[in-house]
C-alpha cells in the first residue's frame, strides 16, 4: 500500500575515500552516546568542534579539506576510526538484541509508535524545552540499545526553542533563531520522483500539509512534522516554527496535525503499530484519526473504541490539574465540527469523551482523552502515581481511589548518554564490562565498593576541572562581545573556585521549582557561601518560559544576589540552559539541589543525572527523590510532612535546607581528608549513591518496564 520511498542520507560534505564513512556516522546520532564516536569528529579540529555545538553535520561542512587530507593518513586516527566505524556497524547490524532475546514471539512488523511534541536528543537539534524532551529522547536512545522496535513522531521547530540572555539587571531576554535544516542530521523523506512525501489533515476550511524528516537515532527512526512548505499558506507555514506557543488555536492545530497527521505519518510510511504511546496527552488526537480509520471500515465508533484502547499506552507528567492542556468547547467545535461525522458521533458524544466542568465553562482536556482511550495509563513516579489517581478519581467515580486504573512507571535516564567518560572508563575498570551491557543490574553495580577513593576522587577532580573550564571559556566568550557590563562577566562564573564544594541547580524556573527558596534567609546564605575554611559555591541555570513573569522574576532575584559582591563572585548564573550545560553541571558540581514544592515534581530527571556521576543529591522528596533516597546516599529537605499554608512549607524548608547545609554537607565535605586530601566519608556517600541509584534510575530499567509492563500486553491483548 506504500508508495516507494527514498530515505538518502544527503552528504555534508565530499570527503577522502578513506574516512568516507565520516558522513554516516554525522546522519545517525549513536555517535552521540559513544565517547570514542565524539573523538572522531572532535578530534580533527577541537575548537571548530566546540564552535559547532557538536553538531558533526556543520562541522564536516565547515572543517577544512587540508585537515581532513591529514588524519586521512595519520595512523593514529585511523585506528579510532576503523574501530568507530565497525561499532557502528555491529551495533545497526546486531541481530540478538535484548528485544529479540526476551520477546522471540513477536513477530516482525508488530511495532510501537511513539508520540511526543519535544524530544531532546542533543544539544545541536534545540527541538526540547525540559524534561519531559528530554525523557523522550532518553527513551529513544534506550530503545535503541535494546533493539525495541519503535518508531517515533515529533516535529522540527524551525526557530527551536528560545536563547536566552540575562540583561545587567537580571532581567530574562529572549530571542529567536532561524535553523537552518541542512545543518541537522535531518533525512528528507522523498517519493520516487525525490519529490518530499507530504501528508495533510483538515482543519477549519482549508487542508494543512506536512513534510516528514527523519532522524536516526541509532536503531530507531524519528519522524518528524514540518509545514514550512510552499503548499501551505504563509501563516500555515509558521504552525511548526515554535514550541509551547500560548495561543490556543496554533496549540490545538499542532495537536491534531501530531496525533492525526502523525498517525497519517505512520501510514504513509507503511508501518502498522500495534502499541501507540502517548507521552503526554498532546497526541492524544491520534485516537480520533484511529477510530475514524475503523469506522470507514465499517465498524460503530463503540467497536473502534475499544480496538483503539486495547493499543494506547498513556503517560501523563502533570501533577495539578492547572498544568493539564485543555482547551474551550467552543475550539473544540470550531476545529472538529467536521470530523466527528466521520465517527459517527454527535457533538454532545464527541465532547463527552474530554468533557471537565469548570467555573470558565466545559473545557475539552487531552489528558481525559488520552486516558478514557488508553487501556494503559501511567505515571512517572510513585507519588505522582498517587497524586495522578487522586487527581482522576473523578472520572472513575464508582472505584476507590486505589483503583483509578493508573500504575506508574519512573522515570530514568540513558546512562550512555549523561555519564561522563572518565566515569566511564573507571566503571570499566572495577566493574567488568557487564555494566555496559545492562546498566539496570543493581548486582553489577555493587562493585562500586572496590573502587579506590582516590581514584574515584580524582575523576570528580578532573570532570569539576573542565565544568569550570568550560563556565570560564563561556564567561570570556560572553565578556568578548563587549556588550555585558563587567559584573556580569563575575556572575558569569569568572572567580569560581576548583577546590570549593560545588553546588548545582539548574532547571526550569516555574515557581513551583522554588529557585528563589535558597535566598530566604539571605545573611545565613551568605554566612555559608563565604566561610573562609570551608566555602560553598552555587552554579544556576535555567531557562523561564517567555510569558511566565513569575518565572522571570525569580531568575532575576536569584542574579540580584548573584552580582551582590557580598557573595564573593561565589554564587554564579550560566545563561541559556542546555542539554550541554546540562552534562557539564551534572558531571561536575558535587551537590545538585532540588527545591520543588511537593507534590508538583511529577519526577524530575537531572538529580538522576548527577547521582550517576558521583554527584550527591540534596533534595525536597518529591518525585523520583522519594523513591531513590535511603538516608545514606544523599540528603532530604525538610520530611514527607506538608503545612498548611505555602509560606509556612517555604519557611520549614529553608530552614532544613540551610541546617542540613550547616550540619552536614560541608562538614562531611572537609572533614576526614586523607593524607592526600581525599574526603574519605564523603566518598562513601558518593560510592552509596552511584551504587543505589544507577541501576535504579537508568532508561534500562525504565524501557524494560514499559515493555514488560505496558508493549508486551498491549501487543498480546491486540491479538486476540
Ligand atoms: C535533564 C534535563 C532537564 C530535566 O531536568 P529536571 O530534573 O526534570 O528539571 C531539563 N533540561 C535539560 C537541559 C536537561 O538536561
Amino acid at each position: 500500500m506504500s508508495i516507494n520511498i527514498k530515505r538518502v542520507i544527503p552528504i555534508a560534505s565530499s570527503l577522502p575515500k578513506r574516512i568516507e564513512r565520516l558522513n554516516d556516522l554525522a546522519y545517525n546520532l549513536w555517535w552521540s552516546w559513544n565517547p570514542e564516536a565524539i573523538n572522531v569528529f572532535s578530534k580533527i579540529h577541537p575548537v571548530l568542534w566546540d564552535s559547532v555545538s557538536h553538531n558533526p553535520v556543520a562541522f564536516l561542512q565547515q572543517v577544512s579539506r587540508t585537515l581532513l587530507n591529514r588524519v586521512a593518513n595519520d595512523k593514529q586516527y585511523l585506528d579510532l576510526y576503523d574501530r568507530v566505524v565497525n561499532n557502528f556497524d555491529s551495533y545497526m547490524g546486531e541481530k540478538e538484541t535484548w528485544f529479540v532475546k526476551n520477546y522471540p514471539e513477536v513477530t516482525a512488523g508488530q511495532s510501537i509508535a511513539y508520540f511526543s511534541f519535544e524530544f531532546g536528543l542533543h544539544e545541536s537539534i534545540p527541538a526540547y524545552a525540559g524534561g519531559l524532551g528530554i525523557l523522550a529522547g532518553d527513551h529513544l536512545k534506550e530503545s535503541s540499545d535494546m533493539g525495541i522496535p519503535l518508531e517515533a513522531i515529533g516535529f522540527i521547530y524551525n526557530q527551536g526553542y528560545f536563547v536566552q540572555k540575562i540583561t545587567e539587571d537580571g532581567w530574562q531576554e529572549t530571542s529567536n533563531f532561524y535553523l537552518d535544516f541542512n545543518k541537522l542530521p535531518m533525512i528528507p523523506i522523498l517519493d520516487e520522483k525525490d519529490k518530499p512525501i507530504l501528508i495533510s489533515v483538515q482543519l477549519p476550511g482549508r487542508e494543512i500539509k506536512a513534510r516528514i524528516w527523519q532522524i536516526q537515532v541509532g536503531r530507531v527512526p524519528l519522524y518528524l512534522l514540518d509545514t514550512n512548505i510552499s503548499e501551505n499558506s504563509s501563516f500555515d507555514q509558521q504552525l511548526t516554527a515554535k514550541l509551547y506557543t500560548s495561543d490556543l488555536e496554533t496549540r490545538i492545530s499542532q495537536e491534531i496535525l501530531l496525533g492525526m497527521g502523525g498517525v497519517r505519518v505512520m501510514r504513509a510510511l507503511g508501518y502498522n503499530p500495534t502499541v501507540w504511546h502517548m507521552n503526554e496527552g498532546h497526541s492524544a488526537f491520534l485516537s480520533v484519526e484511529r477510530c475514524a480509520e475503523l469506522v470507514r471500515q465499517g465498524k460503530t465508533f463503540e467497536e473502534a473504541k475499544e480496538i483503539v484502547r486495547k493499543g494506547n499506552v498513556f503517560t501523563t507528567h502533570t501533577p495539578v490539574p492547572a498544568g493539564n492542556d485543555k482547551f474551550p468547547v467552543w475550539l473544540v467545535e470550531k476545529y472538529f465540527s467536521q470530523i466527528w461525522p466521520d465517527l459517527g458521533l454527535t457533538r454532545e458524544q464527541f465532547i463527552d469523551l474530554a468533557k471537565e466542568a469548570s467555573p470558565y465553562g466545559d473545557q475539552f482536556t487531552m489528558p481525559i482523552l488520552a486516558l478514557r482511550l488508553s487501556e494503559r495509563c501511567n505515571a512517572v513516579s510513585e507519588l505522582h502515581g498517587q497524586v495522578s489517581r487522586n487527581m482522576w478519581h473523578f472520572l472513575w467515580p464508582d472505584r476507590k481511589v486505589e483503583e483509578v486504573p493508573i500504575t506508574h512507571i519512573t522515570n530514568g535516564v540513558h546512562t550512555f548518554s549523561w555519564l561522563s567518560r572518565r566515569m566511564g572508563i573507571l566503571f570499566d575498570e572495577y566493574l567488568g564490562t557487564e555494566w555496559r551491557l545492562d546498566p539496570s543490574n543493581p548486582k553489577v553495580w555493587e562493585k562500586v565498593d572496590s573502587i579506590p577513593d582516590a581514584e574515584l576522587w580524582a575523576v570528580k577532580r578532573h570532570q569539576k576541572r573542565k565544568l569550570m573550564r568550560f563556565i570560564n571559556d563561556k564567561a570570556r566568550a560572553q565578556w568578548l562581545t563587549g556588550e555585558v557590563h563587567p559584573v556580569q562577566t563575575i556572575a558569569a562564573g569568572v572567580l569560581l573556585d576548583a577546590d570549593a564544594l560545588t553546588i548545582g541547580f539548574a532547571r526550569r524556573f516555574p515557581t513551583y521549582k522554588r529557585g528563589y527558596l535558597i535566598l530566604r534567609d539571605y545573611e545565613r546564605l551568605l554566612r555559608i557561601i563565604n566561610n573562609v575554611d570551608a566555602p560553598v559555591q552555587i552554579i544556576f541555570s535555567g531557562k523561564a518560559h517567555p510569558a511566565d513573569e513569575p518565572g522571570k522574576l525569580i531568575v532575576q532575584q536569584l542574579y540580584r544576589a548573584i552580582k551582590d559582591h557580598r557573595t564573593g563572585g561565589r554564587m554564579v548564573f550560566v545563561e541559556n540552559y542546555d542539554m550541554d550545560i546540562a552534562r557539564h553541571l551534572v558531571q561536575g558540581v558535587d551537590v545538585w539541589l532540588n527545591t520543588p514544592r511537593r507534590p508538583m515534581e511529577a519526577s524530575g530527571t537531572s538529580g538522576m543525572k548527577a547521582a550517576m556521576n558521583g554527584c550527591l543529591n540534596f533534595s525536597v522528596l518529591d518525585g523520583w527523590w522519594h523513591e531513590g533516597y535511603n538516608g545514606k546516599n544523599g540528603w532530604a529537605i525538610g520530611d514527607d510532612k506538608t503545612y498548611e499554608s505555602d509560606e509556612k512549607q517555604d519557611e520549614m524548608d529553608a530552614l532544613s535546607l540551610y541546617e542540613t547545609l550547616e550540619d552536614q554537607i560541608v562538614p562531611i565535605y572537609y572533614s576526614n581528608r586523607s593524607e592526600n586530601g581525599v574526603p574519605t566519608t564523603w566518598m562513601s556517600w558518593v560510592k552509596e549513591a552511584i551504587r543505589t541509584l544507577s541501576p535504579q534510575f537508568s532508561t534500562r530499567r525504565m524501557v524494560g518496564d514499559y515493555v514488560r509492563e505496558m508493549y508486551i500486553p498491549a501487543i498480546k491483548e491486540s491479538e486476540e
